[in-house]
């Protein structure tokens, strides 16, 4: 490939008026193809009219230059050609006149004929010969940029360059001229430099997209090439697999950027405000908090956090633990403000910020994993006594009764735990929805229905598995480190707008949080962990049925022996904090597959806003931790189905039992208004 445009190692510096200057862009280096179109995407401001300018020798750089087929470039020239978003036709000629212009200008060397074979080649081009004798007070804002794109191109220009050239149109518009664009630059093979704040525009028409940094300093911060075959359609783009994981690259780039440059201007306005040294030292905006958690041996870390006095350490002087038995009534605290914070089901963010079971969205916002592991399905005395000892076994004493009603127990329809029984059932044929009839209730509720022989299995943390086999009214059938060893259970949710306006308060929480998992898998301090767990403001349970599993050997049934589950209980090792895209993409999948959401297909998107890393990235690195895993591995689960994170619709359409896949774009609420304005509304 011949390198046509070499911007080399580029900075460009402004002098400013108050004196000192202005870094616009630092080392920025770009070798661009032959024949390539290459997009320049940034926030406003960051740089890229300014980069575009210096291609153009509008411009100079301040340090390094830009040399075009061997040659540098100092000013303007014909072989670059620039269309602007504001047309910049001449008002007094027509479009035929506008384009001679460009052209008689350039090439002198060519006979008249021959120019104006060219010009009207040209007019046909952008399909404006009806309106080649029209001045551009006539024309539409579409016209007017077909007349600048059809005037740029006639001249032959090595590389042709657009500043934002759609920007000022209406989308139905805008959609027809990039595809008028794209076809021809494919057909002259013409070199494109374009800037553009429009996603799905560049990565309609480009071979690379180039991402630029905020400024000051801006520079060249990712580039993704797009390789959708050529010539291209847009609905073929837009439907190609790779589509909405490349669109998810850009988005997620440019919402870092954006959150880099809120921090920056919090930083800048704390310095700048003249409060005395004693308030701004304060370390978070909010040291009375709540937290909202569902009293298991899950509920670990919160409880280790309080009684061991990290919330204290991290500046979280009053953390108040509110403990509930239903994951519904912590939702909706947190939904409606009641609470600050609260330890949730793994799937409870994503299907909070989606809006599940046609309740309505509220943006959640997740920092970090709270505990892995630690579920298993109990089945019923009656089914041990009829024989069933597996899945295979569950199977078949299932199809044959056909007659009688089945059914299980779950906490709640997006806990980890469901989604992995789900998953199980199905492996084994078993359809959940079909073949059993499952009903959301408390443990405590589970663990008395089964006794009763109401229900014939269920899933449930500790200690509502171990109770069923000591009191002989159920036995475990498999624990989740069967289906999915080290798979995340618990995690930290807040909403996504507290995120925003307690920044500092979550990155202490999760720094708190991360410092009690690792004293939880402190197997020396698990002791001392039970006596806390079992104290009345806590899980108000006698400590010896807090041990199975979590301390002591685990016993599935009276009649095995108790087998010491090493990993049953993880908080700390392995990372275990660290959230993972892989796993919430799983997630995805199986809310998709259970049609409890539709799947989303900017599912990229929606993981980065759901998952913020960034903040459990700052609390890691604050503790001399690592701040992030590589979640790009497949997961294989325990019927040797392997989930490859990379292309989640493939998996989905592999998985036998299912309901039909909705596949959706999820357009998120904005974030709530605050409290005062709310209460105002809601009195009117
Ligand atoms: P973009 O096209 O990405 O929106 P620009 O390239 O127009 O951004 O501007 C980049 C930065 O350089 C901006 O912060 C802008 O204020 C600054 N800038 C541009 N031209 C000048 C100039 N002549 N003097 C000082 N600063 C400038
Ligand atoms: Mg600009």
């Amino acid at each position: 490939m011949t390198i046509l445009v070499d911007v080399d190692h580029i900075d460009k510096i402004y002098p400013l008026k108050t004196g000192g200057e202005y870094v616009a862009l630092r080392n920025v280096d770009l070798k661009i193809n032959q024949g390539e179109f290459v997009s320049l995407i940034g926030h406003s401001g960051c740089g890229k009219s300014t980069l575009l300018n210096i291609i153009a020798g509008f411009e100079q750089a301040s340090i390094g230059g830009v040399v075009l087929s061997g040659k540098q470039i100092t000013s303007p020239g014909p072989d670059r050609m620039m269309v602007f978003q504001n047309y910049s036709l001449l008002p007094w000629l027509t479009v035929r006149q506008n384009i001679a212009l460009a052209v008689d200008k350039v090439m002198t060397d060519l006979p008249a004929a021959e120019r104006k074979d060219i010009i009207e080649k040209h007019i046909d081009l952008v399909g404006l010969r009806a309106a080649a004798d029209k001045r551009p007070g006539a024309l539409s804002g579409g016209m007017k940029q077909r007349t600048a794109i059809a005037r740029a191109l006639a001249i032959r220009p090595k590389v042709l360059l657009l500043d934002e050239p759609f920007g000022a149109l209406d989308a139905l518009t805008r959609g027809n001229l990039q595809e008028q664009l794209m076809q021809i630059c494919e057909e002259y093979k013409t070199t494109c430099v374009m800037v553009t704040h429009d996603v799905d525009e560049a990565l309609l028409l480009s071979d690379r997209v180039v991402m630029l940094t905020n400024g000051p300093e801006a520079h060249i911060g990712r580039i993704l090439n797009v390789d959708f075959p050529r010539p291209r359609k847009r609905m073929e783009v837009v439907n190609d697999p790779t589509y909405y994981p490349n669109r998810g690259e850009i988005i997620n780039f440019l919402n870092q950027q954006k959150r880099d440059k809120r921090r920056k201007a919090r930083k800048v306005s704390e310095e700048k405000t003249s409060i005395p040294a004693v308030t701004a030292v304060k370390t978070v905006e909010k040291s009375v908090v709540t937290l909202g958690y569902v009293p298991t041996t899950d509920a670990a870390p919160l409880v280790v956090a309080k009684e061991k006095g990290f919330f204290a350490k991290h500046g979280l002087t009053q953390v108040e633990l509110i403990p509930d038995s239903s994951w519904q009534t912590i939702a909706d605290g947190l939904a409606n403000q009641r609470l600050d914070c609260a330890q949730l089901l793994a799937g409870m963010p994503l299907a909070m910020s989606i809006g599940a079971d046609r309740k309505r969205p509220t943006p959640i916002v997740t920092a970090m994993v709270l505990a892995r592991n630690g579920n298993a399905i109990t089945l019923s005395k009656k089914l041990y006594d009829d024989g069933v000892r597996n899945l295979k076994d569950l199977k078949k004493a299932i199809a044959a009764t056909p007659d009688q009603p089945h059914s299980f127990g779950l906490v709640d329809s997006v806990s980890m735990g469901s989604l992995l029984t789900r998953y199980w059932l199905a492996s084994g044929g078993i359809d959940p929805d079909r073949d059993l009839s499952l009903s959301i209730m408390s443990s405590a509720e589970m663990k008395n229905q089964i006794s009763k022989g109401f229900i014939d299995g269920y899933l449930a943390s500790e200690p509502w598995n171990s109770a069923a086999v000591k009191d002989e009214t159920g036995f475990v059938v498999a624990t989740d480190l069967e289906i999915w060893d080290g798979h995340q259970n618990k995690v930290l949710g807040v909403r996504e707008d507290w995120a925003q306006e307690n920044p500092k308060t979550h990155v202490a929480l999760v720094k708190a949080l991360i410092e009690a998992c690792e004293y939880c898998d402190d197997r020396r301090n698990r002791e001392e962990i039970i006596k806390m767990l079992a104290k009345p403001e806590y899980l108000n349970l006698p400590a010896e049925q807090l041990r199975p599993g979590f301390i002591d050997p685990f016993q599935r049934s009276l009649d095995q022996a108790p087998e010491m589950l090493v990993r049953f209980n993880q908080y700390y090792v392995e990372q275990s904090t660290c959230p993972r895209r892989a796993e919430a993409l799983w997630i995805l999948t199986q809310m998709a597959r259970w049609n409890i959401t539709p799947f989303p297909k900017n599912w990229t998107e929606v993981l980065e806003r759901v998952y913020c890393r960034d903040t459990y990235g700052q609390a890691a690195r604050e503790l001399g931790l690592p701040d992030s895993v590589d979640d790009h591995e497949s997961v294989k689960l325990f019927d040797g189905l392997v989930f490859n994170p990379d292309d989640p619709m493939s998996y989905l359409a592999s998985l036998k039992i299912s309901h039909e896949i909705r596949v959706e774009e999820i357009v998120f609420e904005e974030a709530p208004a605050p409290r005062s304005l709310r209460s105002k509304s809601l009195a009117a």
